[in-house]
């Protein structure tokens, strides 16, 4: 059946119209490690909230309004646990966040590997993917530049960002984009 989604946190997110687009389904796909699930509870409002019952050992499906130019949209976000059980999630996302850390080059030829496979499975041009480099605040340990990152997803054509979810730097703009580009492709598939 259709994934099982809740409110993590005591506070609610604010009520919004009813959402004129979504719900989106957004994927995480990366190595351990990365930062999917800090990512993911911060999406979940998490990091403000002592009361939360997330669990960052189970697969995890979160569901949030969000509000974004103006515009309502709810979106729901998959943590996969198993970024190397990729079979499901091709077709179970509307958008895709490959996440990689900046202190952590496996995690960045992962990523790649993952972008190659999704796209085998799916019209780049038609599913938003947003390449991610995550714990940019751990300037001193990193392995991987920001021209690499940005380079790499040029060639494999998706949009790229680098966050930190210590630092909760980075974050909301990354979601914010995939809204916006979950949205130019919804307009352009009605055009
Ligand atoms: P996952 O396996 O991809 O879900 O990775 P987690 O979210 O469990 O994070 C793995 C470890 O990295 C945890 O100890 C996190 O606290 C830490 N971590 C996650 N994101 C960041 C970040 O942006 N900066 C720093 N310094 N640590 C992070």
């Amino acid at each position: 059946g259709p994934p099982r989604s809740r409110s993590c946190c005591s506070e609610e997110p604010p009520v919004l119209a009813p959402s004129a687009s979504g719900p989106f389904t957004v994927v995480l796909l990366g190595d351990d490690g990365v930062g999917k699930t800090a990512l993911a509870g911060i999406f979940a409002g998490a990091a403000d909230s002592m009361q939360c019952d997330y669990e960052p050992d189970g697969g995890e499906v979160v569901e949030q309004h969000m509000l974004v130019d103006g515009e309502s949209a709810t979106v729901t976000l998959l943590d996969t646990r198993d970024s190397l059980n990729t079979d499901c999630c091709p077709q179970a996302g509307d958008a895709f966040i490959i996440v990689y850390s900046i202190t952590d080059r496996a995690s960045f030829l992962r990523a790649a590997e993952l972008r190659v496979l999704l796209r085998r499975e799916r019209e780049p041009h038609h599913t938003p993917i947003i390449l991610v480099g995550n714990k940019c605040d751990l300037v001193r340990r990193r392995e991987v530049s920001v021209n690499e990152g940005r380079t790499c997803a040029m060639v494999f054509d998706c949009k790229f960002i680098e966050t930190s979810a210590a630092m909760q730097h980075n974050v909301w703009p990354l979601f914010e984009g995939i809204v916006r580009q979950l949205r130019l492709r919804r307009d352009s598939a009605e055009a």
